[in-house]
């Protein structure tokens, strides 16, 4: 029984490499997707101030050309008034238009300015998106790269510690006994073996009974412990 308990210390050393190993395998996705999603939400904002952009910049064609419109009717209705023979009536009327129309000219230049102001305000945080964008594009392609290759090096680990895991396997531990370290290794996230020091289990941290300390001494049995199943061992 002694012999068993070695090999399985032995395999759970090696299960231990194991399964940290295959955390790994499942962290290193995972830092890649979290990177990828949160350079994605910045291009996401990046096609969005775009669209801003567009939004902005029809707003203030659409008020250049009122604009335009309105001082080529001023200089027409100018051009008219002074060459016109028309009543007073008409030139009041004339003169009425042309006030609405300056100050319409005035109002709309305002707006104008302002629109151009908030456009270049929102182009100027579109380059420095941008710029952001382009950093973080560089920063993940070395990322990317570097975790490629972890991914390489942890799966051929595994291979190697899985061969190596086959191999122990078949170093004679009862099937029985195998079984239940490996049902165990499931259940207990990796960990199949526990230490008893003095009554405790370092597995569970929990005082067993005196018999299972008694049954351990004398070393004829595998023995867990009651409390979290491991199998237990006693410190060398
Ligand atoms: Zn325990």
């Amino acid at each position: 029984m002694r012999q068993t308990l070695s090999i399985l210390r032995g395999l759970q050393e090696l299960d231990t490499s194991i399964w940290r190993l295959r955390r790994e395998q499942e962290r290193l996705p995972a830092e890649r997707e979290r990177r990828r999603g949160s350079l994605d939400a910045k291009r996401q904002r990046l096609i969005e101030i775009d669209a801003e952009l567009r939004h902005q910049r029809a707003l203030i064609k659409e008020i250049e050309d009122a604009t335009t419109l309105s001082r080529q009717r001023l200089r027409k209705l100018e051009h008219e008034s002074a060459n016109s023979r028309a009543d007073q009536a008409m030139l009041a009327a004339y003169g009425h238009e042309m006030r609405t129309l300056r100050r319409d000219i005035s109002d709309n230049e305002e707006e104008g300015l302002r629109e151009v102001e908030k456009a270049e305000a929102k182009q100027k945080e579109r380059d420095g998106l941008q710029a952001e964008i382009d950093g973080l594009e560089k920063e993940f392609a070395v990322l990317d790269e570097a975790l490629t290759r972890e991914e390489g090096e942890v799966a051929e680990k595994l291979k190697e510690m899985n061969a190596e895991r086959r191999r122990r396997m078949g170093e004679g531990v009862p099937p029985d006994v195998l079984n239940q370290y490996e049902r165990l290794l499931e259940a207990r996230d990796g960990v199949a073996l526990a230490m008893l020091d003095g009554r405790t289990c370092q597995g569970c941290y929990i005082a067993v009974p005196t018999n299972i300390y008694v049954r351990l001494t004398r070393g004829r049995e595998v023995v867990a412990c009651p409390n979290c199943q491991r199998i237990l061992y006693l410190p060398e």
